[in-house]
């Protein structure tokens, strides 16, 4: 059975191929297995709805099942930004060091408390017919008020998860990968996807 991971995020597709491979009676594959396929414009107003969305046009456009993740910073502190829209907060075409840049400018004068932060992720499957279901994880912590680490992507420099005291850019990427928000969703996910041959 195949099941295409849609995403066209490197370091998210490195880390959901991860978490997967020990499942062996699922091919998964992704967009490098079908070029061409351009990702939807995320209008969702949650995590939830942008990550259906996501897994929905593929269905719909390769006929195939498949997983998609939606995630992001949140910062109660700043209302909430970056939230959805995490991968393009200092701007459409921005990089992740763009973003981050934006994100320090924003919590200049922050202390404490209102430094805090989480990170969402919601991993949504869905499959022919119809089908969809979505599993969500958060991993909270704060930001720190310098870059530190080279490892991961996107706000991994910045965000430091309570009770440690290394980013998540610092910590190696299989201890990242066993406590992040994405994890967190894609043990419930694995569980569904482990009762997945007798659909
Ligand atoms: P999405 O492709 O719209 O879900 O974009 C998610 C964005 O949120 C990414 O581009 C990153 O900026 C940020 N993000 C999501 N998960 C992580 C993570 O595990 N580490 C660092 N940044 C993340």
């Amino acid at each position: 059975m195949e099941v295409i991971i849609a995403t066209h995020n490197l370091g998210k597709l490195r880390e959901i191929r991860e978490m997967l491979k020990g499942l062996k009676h699922i091919d998964f594959t992704s967009f490098n297995d079908y070029p061409g396929s351009e990702a939807p414009e995320e209008t969702g107003q949650t995590f939830e709805e942008n990550a259906l969305l996501k897994a929905l046009h593929a269905t719909e456009t390769l006929g195939k099942w498949a997983v998609s993740d939606d995630s992001g910073l949140v910062v109660p502190a700043l209302k909430g930004a970056p939230g959805v829209y995490s991968a393009r907060y200092a701007g459409k075409e921005a990089t992740d060091l763009d973003n981050r840049k934006k994100l320090l400018e924003a919590m200049q004068g922050l202390e404490g408390i209102s430094r805090n932060a989480y990170f969402e992720c919601s991993i949504a499957v869905t499959g022919p017919e119809g089908f969809k279901k979505v599993f969500k994880g958060i991993c909270e912590g704060y930001i720190c008020t310098e870059e530190r680490g080279n490892n991961g992507f996107g706000y991994d420099s910045l965000f430091i998860k309570n009770d440690y005291s290394q980013t998540f850019a610092e910590l190696a990427e299989n201890v990242k990968n066993r406590i992040s928000h994405r994890r967190k969703a894609m043990d419930k996910a694995l569980l569904f996807f482990e009762q997945m041959h007798q659909l």
